[in-house]
């Protein structure tokens, strides 16, 4: 009864798409959730009359295009079939000082590159050169997620991808000659991944910002939740089970090191395979520290945690409209370089502002809005041991710091309309999502922990026998397209080895 073929510890959006892909296959797969909701960071939230959206400001990657991993395309495979709105704005992006800027960078490939020359013109071509890298990029990734790592046949094939694929965005911008402040507009979504483009590989820069930019950026009409649900509804209609309520406190292993289950609730259920979304420093603290290979403690240990958030959800007792609000995303920083904003993330380095009820309307009640900042916090940034009374107050001053900087920058007035206010901290996050300091984001990527090489350390020494991992801390780093494009490769790659008996 309590043997599976598949056990997914945790319901985030790589752990359900991981286990609706396995129990599709016949795979007997038992999901284990600490939480009594699916989705961690993919939720929402009610205060008063407002549902708040907890996390998701744009997906990227729902490309109608038929690439085997795209969002789209492992949504179809599984029958989810959640309707998403699309923008036609990437962003305004505000930049004050004296070589600042303000620009409306818009979406689809012709757009952009319009825009793109509108706020600075002269630079089309270099842009366009940066941005038609792509194509070769993405053949490059598609081969050795199929074929692993072949030397040879991508040096032969794929010269531009090995020319950039060890390099960091703001190289690569530099050797197309791109002018300085359209490599400043240009490296805007920087803050997603918490990198400045100095250090952040080029190659994972460019697949998020193409992705953007080609499929435009898209939210499902009921919040994330709602993306939660339907992958739920897609586990459950291929038979899998799912257990809410039900932390996984141990992973156990037999003699030979290998995994063969997970301890919940006090109750040992057993599988032949493990998927974990959770993040390994997790998995180890409730392993065996035998079963743990050294290379895996090593890396762990030599990885940096990456971003985490202070964000504040407001619900407005006006319309956008009455407000003066415009836009759906504005980043706002304090100077061009994203280095300088990375150092400066606590005095308004860059925050992003989002007013949902631009792209969907009736999101909150008629005759009010939402508005959600987010501002980037990196592990070691927030007060250790702060009292209860002292945690109201580091909440209370970071949202009188940044409600006044966005009234001031934007010119509107949003303070004396608060009906409602949340804010949370990375320890909220740590909290709900039960990691590291809060880290969203999993791992840092950059420099040698990049994409390129988390691929190729994949199967490596590292690799705990029985033991497979999906989510925002694998390879391809945050977000919910890597979420689900790991959670959908990864629940591949178990159905072949149980067929192949591996
Ligand atoms: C404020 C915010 C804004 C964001 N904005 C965007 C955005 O605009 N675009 C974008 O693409 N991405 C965004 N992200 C990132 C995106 O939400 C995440 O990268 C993605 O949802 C991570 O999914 P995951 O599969 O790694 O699982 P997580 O969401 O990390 O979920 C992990 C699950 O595991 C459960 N769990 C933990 N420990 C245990 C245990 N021991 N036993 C059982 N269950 C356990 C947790 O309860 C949780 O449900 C944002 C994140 C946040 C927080």
């Amino acid at each position: 009864m309590n043997q599976f073929d598949v056990i997914v510890v945790g319901a985030g959006n790589g752990g359900l798409v991981a286990a609706a892909t396995v129990a599709k296959e016949g795979f007997k797969t038992l999901l284990l959730e600490k939480h009594n909701l699916p989705g961690g960071c993919a939720t929402s939230f009610v205060r008063g009359r407002f549902e708040f959206e907890a996390a998701l400001h744009e997906l990227c990657g729902d490309s109608t295009c038929e690439k085997h991993e795209s969002v789209r395309t492992i949504f179809e495979r599984l029958g989810v079939d959640v309707k998403l709105y699309h923008e036609d704005t990437l962003f305004r992006t505000i930049c004050k000082g004296e070589n600042g800027y303000d620009a409306v960078i818009r979406a689809g490939y012709d757009g952009f590159l319009d825009s793109m020359e509108e706020a600075v013109p002269g630079c089309r071509e270099s842009v366009k050169s940066f941005f038609d890298l792509i194509g070769e990029i993405d053949d490059a990734q598609t081969f050795m997620n199929e074929n692993g790592i072949n030397p040879m046949v991508l040096y032969t094939k794929y010269g531009n991808f090995m020319r950039v694929a060890s390099h960091s965005a703001k190289e690569v911008m530099d050797a197309l000659e791109i002018p300085e402040k359209a490599q400043s507009i240009l490296s805007t979504y920087w803050g997603y991944l918490g990198v400045p483009v100095d250090n952040l590989n080029a190659l994972h820069y460019l697949s998020m910002l193409t992705a953007y930019v080609k499929a435009k950026p898209s939210m499902p009409y009921h919040r994330s939740h709602e993306l939660s649900l339907a992958l739920v509804r897609a586990l459950q209609g291929f038979g899998g089970e799912i257990l809410y309520n039900s932390e996984v406190t141990r992973f156990v292993y037999n003699a030979k090191g290998e995994a063969i289950g997970v301890i919940a609730n006090g109750k040992l259920y057993y599988a032949k395979k493990i998927i974990s979304n959770i993040i390994p420093n997790n998995v180890f603290n409730r392993s065996n520290r035998s079963a743990i290979p050294a290379a895996a403690r090593k890396l762990a240990n030599a990885r940096k945690l990456g971003m985490t958030f202070n964000t504040i959800y407001l619900g407005l007792d006006s319309s956008m409209e009455e407000l003066g609000i415009t836009d759906y995303s504005v980043f706002i920083a304090s100077d061009p370089d994203s280095r300088k904003q990375f150092d400066d993330r606590g005095e308004y380095g860059m925050y992003v502002v989002n007013c949902m009820n631009k792209a969907l309307p009736d999101s909150s009640p008629k005759g009010t809005c939402t508005l959600f900042f987010t501002i980037m916090v990196m592990p070691g940034d927030f007060p250790e041991d702060l009292t209860p009374q002292e945690y109201k107050k580091y909440k209370n001053k970071i949202a009188e710091k940044y409600i006044r900087d966005y009234e001031k920058t934007m010119g509107v007035s949003v303070m004396d309309h608060i009906e409602e206010i949340v804010v949370a901290t990375p320890a909220t996050f740590a909290r709900y999502l039960a990691t590291p300091d809060g880290a969203i984001y999993g791992y840092a990527s950059e420099t040698w922990d990049n994409i390129i090489g988390r691929i190729a350390m994949k199967d490596g020494e590292n690799k705990i026998p029985g033991v497979y991992f999906c989510g925002g801390h694998a390879e391809r780093g945050d977000g919910y397209p890597s979420a689900y494009i790991t959670g959908a490769m990864t629940g591949e790659e178990v159905v072949n080895d149980l067929r192949r008996g591996k």
